[in-house]
């Protein structure tokens, strides 16, 4: 089965074609456009995307060495993201889909981001039913039980800020450009995790909150600051590692109390934010001290990518779960 996935939910426009679960390309064209806005601007983002969008599926298109004609489906990302950028990714596949008369499959963004762990990919394995995904991202932070493909219960989730958005706002109270979240990994790999303390916020069952933090922190640079002007230069790592130590220490205390909710103790992570190194290693260190299987997506399928979508619409193409032609892109979308 060969199928074609869009994906344009935020500023990254994705095309990847899939041979059953095996990606035989995943192109993304990232856009630099916003680095000097600080932040995504949702008016750039769907312009980019309606210049990218074509060359971006030609190419992928070509490089799996296949031609249009042999699609079997196409799958797009439904939501949640900007609905601009959605929009351009939605209409391209349905107007390709009725111009090659086939299936279109509507894909959950979210969902796509843990399903990714299904992509057959050499040196991965692929995570056993049931199991918890910890979803983390610059819009999400979610804790997942996923008991198929198609019944996936979300058991925790953030009340204020994503964790992807816990690394970037506090890089950019350090002055790091957008997005700092990478940049906070590379400085905290050099520093002291322990060198500056930051109160974990309280919050009930399996639910997170970041908001709290990012204020504690702008607090603490403030004060710091204003006794020793040089203080971020003279402590960047120091203080990178202690916010991301802080942040780790928030998602393993709620990712410890899941395992024993649910007596479940797989552990699948996805997201943008699975890309950091601190919460690879700490996840890898959790299979000897808890005994928690873990599954680590190859980097690629962590950050938005269309091969996550592909997959999703794979598992769906052999269900029968088509969408209609009439289905609408959605900014928010139930799970
Ligand atoms: P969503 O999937 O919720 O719609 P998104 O697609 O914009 O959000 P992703 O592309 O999945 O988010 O992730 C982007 C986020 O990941 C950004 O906040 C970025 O800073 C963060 N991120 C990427 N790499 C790292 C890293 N190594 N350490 C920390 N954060 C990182
Ligand atoms: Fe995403």
């Amino acid at each position: 089965i060969y199928t074609l996935a869009i994906e344009s939910s935020c500023d990254d426009t994705s095309a990847a074609v899939l041979c059953n679960d095996k990606v035989l390309s995943n192109i993304v064209a990232r856009q630099s456009i916003h680095e000097e806005y600080g932040g995504v601007v949702p008016e750039l983002a769907s312009r980019a995307h309606q210049q990218n969008i074509v060359p971006v599926i030609d190419v992928a298109i070509k490089k799996a060495g296949i031609s249009k004609e042999e699609l079997d489906c196409i799958s797009f990302t439904q939501g949640p993201g900007l609905m601009g950028s959605l929009l351009v990714g939605g209409s391209f596949a349905k107007s390709m889909s009725m111009a090659l008369n086939i299936p279109l499959i509507a894909v959950n963004h979210m969902k796509a981001h843990i399903l990714a762990h299904f992509i057959d990919e050499e040196g991965f394995e692929k995570p056993t039913f049931p199991f918890l995904a910890l979803t983390i991202s610059g819009g999400h932070t979610q804790i997942v039980q996923v008991n198929s493909f198609f019944d996936l219960k979300i058991i925790g989730e953030t009340t204020d800020d994503a964790v992807g958005e816990a690394f970037d706002k506090s890089a950019k109270i350090l002055g790091l450009p957008y997005p700092g979240g990478p940049l906070i990994d590379k400085y905290a790999n050099e520093g002291n995790p322990k060198a500056y303390k930051f109160t974990k916020p309280k919050v009930d069952g399996l639910n997170f909150s970041f908001s709290g933090l990012k204020t504690q922190i702008l607090y603490f640079i403030q004060k710091s600051v204003a006794t020793n002007p040089n203080f971020i230069e003279e402590n960047r790592n120091d203080i990178c590692a202690s916010i991301q130590y802080t942040i780790i220490t928030i998602l393993m205390d709620k990712l410890k109390s899941a395992v024993t909710q649910t007596g479940i103790n797989r552990i699948a992570i996805g997201g943008g934010v699975s890309a950091n190194s601190g919460i690879r290693k700490t996840l890898k260190e959790a299979e000897n001290k808890y005994g928690w299987t873990t599954y680590i997506p190859k980097f690629e399928y962590t950050t938005d990518n269309a091969a996550m979508i592909g997959i999703v619409g794979y598992y769906n193409f052999l269900e029968n779960n088509f969408s209609k032609n009439t289905i609408v892109s959605k900014a928010r979308i139930e799970f």
